[in-house]
C-alpha cells in the first residue's frame, strides 16, 4: 500500500521552526517510501485564520525544499472546504449509536462536577435518547477499556478510558470540533501515517477511537518531541525566535535550515552532522527519533550554516547574498544601506572570496562591504576617536599616505608602505593598521584590509584619508 503522510498546519501564525521540522520528517518518509506527501491546511477556525498565513505556510515549505510541484507533494487542501464531510461522519455515529445529543450546558456541567467530587463530564445523557436540537452538543459515546497507541517514536503508550470523558464531536451550533475534522479528513485523504508534535498526543486516544469507529482501521502514530530553548522551556513565540521566515531573512541557507532541523533527535551514522539531503533520505529512521525534546540551538544553526557558506563556489555566494546587497527579488526585509545603482557585482565578487570565510549569516555581508557601496566611509564616531587617539596615529597615516599615492596599486605593496612606516615608528602592523581601516572603511574589523583597498581604488583610498585627516584635526 503507499505511504501516504500528511502535514496539517493551521494558518495561524508565522511558520514556525518547529513546524517545519515536522513538515520535513513527513516529506522525507514520503520520499523515503515513494509516497505521498498531503499538504491540508486546517482553516476551521475563523477567528484566527488569514490568507496570507496559508501563502506563508506554501512559501516556506517552498524554501526547505518541499515542492509543491514534485509528484510526492499533493494539496493543498483545505480544511474548511469538507465541513459536510464531518457532519455527515457525526451524523452516521449518531445513527449507529457510537454518539448521543446532550443539552447541558457547561454550568450543569460544572455543577454535576462539583456535586460528585469527579472532574469533567460524566455521561449525564447517554441513555437521555436525545435528538438533535439548538444548543445539543453531540458527544462520542466512549467505550470501556483501554487505548493502546502504538507510536512509531514513543513506542506503546497506554490509556485507560475512564480518564476520557465522552468527548465534543459537533457543537451546541453544529460545527465539527478539530478531534473529529482531523479524523475525517485523514481517512478521506486515506492517510497511513501521522506524524506530527508531541503536543497532539492527548488527542490520540480520542482519534483513535474514531479511526476505530469510522473505518476499523488506525494509522501509524509517531509523535515528534518538542523544541526546546536554552532554559528548556518550550520554544514560544513570545519568547522565542521561532518564525522560519526570520532565519531566512538573517540569511541561513535552506540546506543548512534542513539539515539542522534534522539533527535535531537523530543524527545521521557516519561521524559528522553535516550531510547532504540525499544521505538524509537515505538514513532517517523516524524509529530512532529520541523520545526527549530537543534543544533547537541557534549558536549552533549559525555555525552549520558557516559551515554551508564556505562550501558555496565564490559565484554561489555572490547569488545567494544579492537579496541582502541589491534588494532583489526574494526581499529580505531589510534594507540594503546603500543606494540600488551603486551596487556594483564585479567589485563584489573580488571582495567576495575573504567575506566568505568570515561570516556566518548572510545578512552579516551587507556591513562587511558597505564601505565599497557606500559614497564615504560610514562613520563610528567612537570608533574614529578611539582609532586616533594615540598621538602616532595622524603623523603615521599622513606618511602612509604619502607612500600609498605612488605604490603600486596591488594589495602586498599596500601592504608594505605600511609595514614600512611600522619599521620607521616601531609599531606592529596590527596596531598600525587600526587609522587606516577606520579612515578607509569607517570600521574596525571586515574583510582583510589591504585586499579591501586594492579593489576601494587608489583615488577613493586617499580622497577618505585625507578626509579622515581633516576630521583628525
Ligand atoms: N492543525 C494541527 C496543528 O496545527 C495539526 C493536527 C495534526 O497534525 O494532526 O497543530
Amino acid at each position: 500500500m503507499t505511504h501516504r503522510y500528511r502535514f496539517a498546519p493551521s494558518p495561524t501564525g508565522f511558520f514556525h521552526v518547529g513546524g517545519a521540522r515536522t513538515a520535513l520528517y513527513n516529506w522525507i518518509l514520503a520520499l523515503q517510501n515513494d509516497g505521498v506527501f498531503v499538504l491540508r491546511i486546517e482553516d476551521t477556525d475563523e477567528s484566527r485564520n488569514e490568507p496570507h498565513w496559508t501563502q506563508g505556510i506554501i512559501d516556506a515549505l517552498g524554501w526547505i525544499g518541499i515542492d509543491g510541484n514534485d509528484r510526492h507533494f499533493e494539496g493543498p487542501y483545505f480544511q474548511s472546504a469538507n465541513q459536510a464531510a464531518h457532519v455527515a461522519a457525526a451524523t452516521s455515529l449518531f445513527e449507529s449509536g457510537r454518539a448521543y445529543y446532550c443539552d447541558l450546558s457547561s454550568e450543569q456541567i460544572q455543577e454535576r462536577s462539583k456535586a460528585s467530587g469527579k472532574p469533567g463530564y460524566d455521561g449525564f445523557s447517554r441513555e437521555r435518547n436525545l435528538g438533535p436540537g439548538p444548543g445539543r452538543v453531540l458527544r462520542f459515546r466512549v467505550p470501556a477499556g483501554t487505548t493502546v497507541v502504538n507510536d512509531q517514536v514513543r513506542g506503546r503508550v497506554e490509556f485507560d478510558n475512564a480518564t476520557i470523558e465522552d468527548f465534543v464531536l459537533l457543537r451546541g451550533n453544529g460545527s465539527p470540533i478539530f478531534n473529529l475534522a482531523n479524523v475525517v479528513d485523514d481517512l478521506a485523504m486515506n492517510i497511513t501515517h501521522v506524524v506530527r508534535a508531541e503536543e497532539h498526543l492527548p488527542n490520540t486516544p480520542k482519534q483513535q477511537m474514531l479511526w476505530e469507529a469510522l473505518a476499523s482501521r488506525v494509522p501509524m502514530w509517531a509523535h515528534v518531541p518538542v523544541l526546546v530553548n536554552e532554559q528548556r522551556k518550550k520554544l514560544s513565540k513570545r519568547r522565542d525566535k521561532v518564525a522560519l521566515e526570520q532565519y531566512r531573512d538573517e540569511g541561513i541557507l535552506p540546506a543548512a535550515m534542513v539539515n539542522y532541523l534534522m539533527t535535531l533527535g537523530w543524527a545521521p551514522s557516519g561521524d559528522t552532522e553535516i550531510v547532504d539531503f540525499d544521505t538524509i533520505v537515505r538514513e532517517f529512521d523516524i524509529g530512532s527519533v529520541n523520545h526527549s525534546s530537543a534543544f533547537f540551538d541557534v549558536k549552533k544553526l549559525n555555525a552549520f550554516n558557516g559551515e554551508y557558506v564556505r562550501k558555496l563556489s565564490t559565484e554561489e555566494f555572490v547569488t545567494a547574498c544579492e537579496p541582502w546587497l541589491t534588494g532583489g527579488p526574494t526581499s529580505t526585509g531589510r534594507p540594503v544601506p546603500w543606494p540600488a545603482e551603486r551596487f556594483d557585482r564585479s567589485l563584489f565578487l573580488r571582495i567576495a572570496p575573504h567575506v566568505q570565510t568570515r561570516v556566518s549569516l548572510l545578512a552579516e555581508v551587507p556591513a562587511m562591504v558597505d564601505f565599497l557601496f557606500l559614497a564615504d566611509a560610514p562613520v563610528d564616531e567612537a570608533a574614529f576617536d578611539k582609532a586616533f587617539l594615540a598621538e602616532w596615529a595622524r603623523p603615521t597615516l599622513r606618511l602612509i599616505r604619502d607612500g600609498l599615492a605612488t605604490v603600486e596599486w596591488v594589495a602586498e605593496q599596500i601592504k608594505s608602505v605600511v609595514e614600512a612606516v611600522g619599521a620607521q615608528h616601531d609599531l606592529k602592523l596590527g596596531k598600525l593598521q587600526a587609522p587606516v581601516r577606520v579612515a578607509t572603511t569607517g570600521r574596525t574589523v571586515g574583510p582583510p584590509l589591504f585586499e579591501s583597498l586594492e579593489i576601494l581604488g587608489r583615488d577613493e583610498t586617499l580622497r577618505r584619508i585625507d578626509a579622515a585627516l581633516v576630521r583628525a584635526g
